[in-house]
Order: structure tokens, then C-alpha cells, then sequence
């Protein structure tokens, strides 16, 4: 099928898959060329995953980081925007297959940018994600506010010690950066925003729990970051527990394996996970048609000018493509993808693809926030903590965020919890908190209606 209101054109056709951080900028960065860009991504927005964990903790709204991908590009006259999963990528015939609701759509393309992204690795647990949703997408954070603020709501109505115990337990997998953000938030969130908002249940007693299997918070920070970042949230009240391996999760809690080989169980309602990545599956059906290695985490080894080997057209950029010294960070994907769009517009002009300059990575630092007014920053080999660090967290958050009104409403969101107790995206629907439950329940039904086929 091909694209209904799409003018056929004899103009350099350049396909981009995503519209995160690789994908939306070099479609921008290709807005005065003369070609013909088809975005397609499975979601209709431009995810600012940084702020995630704010959307999972009521802080700011989902449209504030999530802007429309066609609304920003609206002005963008030889873009198209198309919703849609890329399933297959054909490097021979030089086309991509997507799907919408059921519907196959191939578009042809002279040049592609992949940009899929990553998304959560339960390093072959899959049957985790079900307990302890990741934090990848809008789905997973609205999920996990859901499943917070339920089980303070469902603390508040059991009469049963132990199980409330269970409820007010919150268990953070994961001490990177999305992990202590998450685990900072959770703490705050019972500490500050919820304290006094319940009769029978007291939310500053909630138990935080952050642990990694590695002996460190925030090891790519370095240690003495780390060490800031722990003994921020130890005052806050979260629990730290490294060297703690998880070896399973169910309803009820999670089993953890100590380094002196004994395990131990923690009943916990809530667990978020943010202990992995693994890239997009379409690394591998570009490496089985190509030269191109893949690594554990599915990522793609790309060229110095960031084209799959043998394919000078299809380039990889952002947490796709494994490149030395350059981290799967936001700023990976703008400045890769920036490098590729200039690589198309020097070659429609006449540059020689043989003579390609390689990608150079700048490294902008990276930095992480441990809760309100502190954070830990490192920009180059200069480390800062505290509340300088969170200023230029704030800042650099903003410069980053798509739109104006965005900016706007985030400070403002900002301003509310930020000098005040306040948290204006506390809600959550029933469906967030009970539909979970239901479908659960009609699988159940379902099975035993199956079995009772089976057995008559
Ligand atoms: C919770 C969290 C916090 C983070 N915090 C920071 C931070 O503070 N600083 C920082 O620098 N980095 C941070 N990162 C990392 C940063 O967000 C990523 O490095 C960056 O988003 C990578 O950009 P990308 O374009 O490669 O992928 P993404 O931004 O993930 O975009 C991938 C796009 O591809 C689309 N897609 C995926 N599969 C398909 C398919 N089959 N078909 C069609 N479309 C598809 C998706 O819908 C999405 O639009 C964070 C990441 C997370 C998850």
C-alpha cells in the first residue's frame, strides 16, 4: 500500500525511522534540502525521556514532554510525518515495511536514517516486565503512576499490617540515573506531597528501596558523584542495597541474590525497573543483511561516518548504533544525527561519499538529579553536586525541552513542586488503576473456559 496524500517525487528520497532525539533532528536539520523526508515512528509525539520519571511521579504531564512529532515539523513542507512500526527493512530493494492497524505500507528510500532507539532489557527475564514496568515510554510512566499512588490508595483501605507493609514498599531496580531519580521522587512524593493526606495510613512511613547489582550508585559518574548522590537520598530515606542481584520478580515482591550467595525476599507491591537497555530489533535485520556486527545489547557497530558497512546510504545514529566514546545519551543521537543530515546535504551537492570526514563525538558532560534543589553534575573533568548542580540541571532541561508553550508549562509545573508541596498531575484514572486487574482477570476466565473446551 502506498502513502494516501503523498505526491509522488523525483526528489532524493530520505526515509527516518523514529521520532525521538535522532529522528527529529535530522529531519530538521534537513529542512532546506531538496528532498523528499518520510518520518515514521510507532508513536505520534517527539519523547523527552529524561523528564519520564516526572511524568511517573505526578510532577508534570505527559504533554509536556510528549509534543506532537507532526506539529512540530508542521511548518517543515518537504517532511511527512507517518505513524506506524517499522517491521522490515530491505537493504536490497531499498524499502522499509510499516504497519498501522493491521496495514502494510512500503516506502521507498535513497537514503536511511535508523533511529528506533532502545528499550528496556530484563537481561532475559521478560516475564519481569509484567511486575516491574520499565521506564521507555509514556505507557510505562503513566503505568507506574498508576501503580504508585494505587498502592497508597490501597494502603489507606487494608486493615491487614503485613499487607499494607507490602503496599507502602517501593522498590527502584536500577542505581542509574533514571533509578535515583525515580527512587528521589517516590521518597519525596510520601515524604512531602502525600504527608497528612491520609487518615489510616501514614505516607512518610513508606519504605524506598534502590538497588543495582553493581557496588556503586551511579558508576558512570565516578565515585565521589556517587557517593554525593547516595547520601542524598540515604537522607531522604531510601534505602540503598548494592552488590544486590535480582534473580526474580512476581506479585508480591522480589527475590534478591547477596553477594555471600544467600537470597532474600522483599515484599513490595511497586517495582520499577531501570537496570538495562537492549536496542531496537531492527539492528539485527539490518546485521542479517549486511556486514554489519551487532553487540549484546543489539547495537549496531556502525562506520566512523556512521553507515552500516556496505551500505553507504543507511546510516544508524542515537542508541541503535554502537560507536566508541559515544555514550547512549541524548545528546549521542542530536549530534549524530546532525552529522548525517549534513553528510546528505554535502553529497546532493556533490560531495564525494568516499571522501567522508568521520563523526566526532563532543562530550556536553552528563548529569542527573538526586531530588528537589540537588543534583550531581560532570562536565568534562570538572564534578559538581548540590544545588548549583540542580540549577544547571533545570536549565539545561529547559533548552532541550521542544516548544515553547512546553518550557512554559514545565516551569510552571516546576514552580508547584518544586517551592511548594504541590504535585498538579496526581490523578489517575480507573482505568489506570483497576484495568490492569480486570484484564488480568478475564485472561483467567478465559484460560479456564479454554481448559473446560479442552477437557469436554
Ligand atoms: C528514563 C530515561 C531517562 C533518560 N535521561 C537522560 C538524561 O538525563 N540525559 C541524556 O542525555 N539522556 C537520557 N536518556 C537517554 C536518551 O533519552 C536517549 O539516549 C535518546 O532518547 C536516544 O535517542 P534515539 O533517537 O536514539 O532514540 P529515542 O529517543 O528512544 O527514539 C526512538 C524512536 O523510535 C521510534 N521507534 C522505535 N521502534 C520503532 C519501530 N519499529 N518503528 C517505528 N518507530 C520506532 C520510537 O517511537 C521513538 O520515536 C534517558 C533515557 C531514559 C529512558
Amino acid at each position: 500500500m502506498t502513502h494516501p496524500g503523498a505526491t509522488p517525487s523525483d526528489k532524493h528520497k530520505v526515509v527516518i525511522i523514529g521520532s525521538g532525539f535522532g529522528g527529529l533532528n535530522a529531519a530538521q536539520k534537513l529542512k532546506r534540502a531538496d528532498v523528499d523526508i518520510k518520518l515514521i515512528a510507532k508513536t505520534t509525539h517527539h519523547l523527552f525521556q529524561p523528564l519520564l520519571y516526572q511524568v511517573a511521579t505526578g510532577i508534570i504531564s505527559e504533554g509536556e514532554i510528549a509534543p506532537p512529532t507532526r506539529v512540530i515539523l508542521r511548518k517543515q513542507e518537504n517532511c511527512q510525518v507517518l505513524l506506524g512500526e517499522v517491521t522490515n527493512i530491505d537493504l536490497t530493494d531499498k524499502t522499509v515495511d510499516s504497519i498501522l492497524l493491521g496495514h502494510t505500507y512500503r516506502t521507498p528510500y535513497d537514503t536511511l536514517i535508523v533511529a528506533a532507539g532502545a528499550g528496556q532489557s530484563y537481561f532475559g527475564n521478560d516475564h519481569f516486565a509484567e511486575w516491574a514496568p520499565g521506564m521507555k515510554t509514556i505507557d510505562d510512566a503513566l503505568e507506574l503512576r498508576g501503580r504508585i499512588l494505587g498502592a497508597f490508595e490501597q494502603a489507606e483501605r487494608s486493615s491487614d499490617p503485613v499487607r499494607r507493609e507490602k503496599l507502602l514498599t517501593f522498590v527502584v531496580v536500577g542505581a542509574g540515573p533514571t533509578g535515583v531519580e525515580m527512587a528521589g521522587q517516590i521518597a519525596e512524593l510520601a515524604d512531602h506531597t502525600l504527608r497528612g493526606a491520609f487518615r489510616h495510613i501514614d505516607s512518610t512511613r513508606a519504605r524506598v528501596i534502590l538497588l543495582d547489582a553493581a557496588p556503586a550508585v551511579l558508576p558512570p559518574m565516578g565515585e565521589k558523584l556517587g557517593k554525593k548522590a547516595q547520601d542524598r537520598l540515604e537522607k531522604l530515606g531510601v534505602e540503598i542495597q548494592l552488590n544486590a542481584m535480582v534473580t526474580d520478580v512476581d506479585r508480591n515482591g522480589i527475590t534478591v541474590k547477596r553477594p555471600d550467595g544467600t537470597i532474600d525476599r522483599i515484599e513490595a507491591a511497586t517495582k520499577v525497573w531501570s537496570a538495562g537497555v537492549s536496542a531496537s530489533p531492527l539492528g539485527k535485520i539490518i546485521a542479517d543483511q549486511s556486514d554489519a556486527e551487532i553487540d549484546r545489547a543489539g547495537r549496531v557497530k556502525v562506520g566512523p561516518d556512521l553507515s552500516v558497512p556496505g551500505h553507504p546510504n543507511v546510516f544508524v545514529v542515537g542508541d541503535m548504533a554502537l560507536v566508541d566514546g559515544v555514550p547512549g545519551m541524548a545528546q549521542g543521537a542530536i549530534q549524530g544525527a546532525k552529522y548525517v543530515a549534513n553528510l546528505v546535504k554535502s553529497e546532493l551537492k556533490g560531495a564525494d561519499p568516499a571522501a567522508r570526514e568521520p563523526f566526532s563525538y563532543f562530550d556536553k558532560g552528563s548529569m542527573a538529579t538526586v531530588s528537589r534543589f540537588s543534583a550531581v553534575a560532570k562536565i568534562g573533568r570538572i564534578e559538581f553536586a548540590g544545588f548549583i548542580a540542580w540549577l544547571a540541571w533545570l536549565f539545561l532541561h529547559l533548552v532541550y525541552l521542544v516548544g515553547f508553550k512546553t518550557k512554559v508549562a514545565t516551569i510552571l509545573s516546576w514552580i508547584t513542586t518544586f517551592l511548594g508541596r504541590g504535585r498538579s498531575q496526581l490523578t489517575i484514572t480507573e482505568q489506570q488503576a483497576y484495568a490492569r486487574t480486570r484484564i488480568e482477570q478475564l485472561e483467567e476466565i478465559a484460560a479456564t473456559v479454554e481448559d473446560e473446551k479442552a477437557a469436554s
